[in-house]
């Protein structure tokens, strides 16, 4: 498993050739990637936990999700560095930029995190349609006047920082939870 997310872009594959090939089933239900146990939540499950840390440490509650969601993202993308220096040898930046988009493809399509592309331009952009967390927050409010779509910012932020083995500044540019039609999240190099 570990090899064909290192190998080859995947985000042409259709949403069941990926189940199949990364997600263990039992009984129908999801309940592995690799060894990683897996569960379903709610959307409003993530949403409705940030409504109520906004409720108790105000505005604190983004950065404190967003820093560890950051923090995960990057121990993961650097485990995933690790291991395939271990065989390959030193990973170039077109390399790392694969595996990310791969990964962020198994969210969208494995996991339903939402629909999530990935671009490069002069610097990282994912763009994503129906975000779990935006999702979520209309269910509850309707409409917000910040983005809410802290954890996969975060993750895919530090995921990025781990794989790269750099530092980035990320942001999420526009959100559907503050009425735009899609959420985006910018991630340019720092330096
Ligand atoms: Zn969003």
């Amino acid at each position: 498993m570990f090899d064909l997310l290192v190998s080859k872009d995947l985000s042409e594959m259709s949403e069941e050739e990926l189940d199949s090939t990364f997600v263990v089933h039992e009984d129908g239900v999801k309940k592995f990637l690799g060894r990683i146990p897996l569960g379903c939540i709610y959307a409003t499950f993530l949403a409705g936990l940030y409504i109520e840390m906004e409720k108790i440490v105000g505005r604190a509650a983004k950065g404190l999700i967003l820093s560890a969601s950051r923090n995960r993202g990057k121990i993961a993308g650097s485990a995933i560095r690790r291991r395939y220096e271990k065989d390959h040898g030193k990973m170039n930046d077109k390399k790392a930029e694969m595996i990310v988009k791969n990964m962020v493809t198994i969210w969208g399509k494995c996991f339903g995190w939402g629909k999530i592309e990935f671009e490069r331009g002069d610097e990282f952009r994912v763009i994503v349609k129906n975000s779990l967390e935006a999702v979520g927050f209309i269910k509850i409010k309707k409409r917000g006047n910040h983005p809410v779509c802290w954890m996969l910012l975060g993750y895919t932020w530090g995921l990025l920082e781990g794989i790269f083995a750099r530092r980035f500044e990320g942001r999420e540019v526009r959100c559907e939870a503050v009425g735009d039609e899609r959420c985006e999240f910018v991630f340019q190099t720092v330096g």
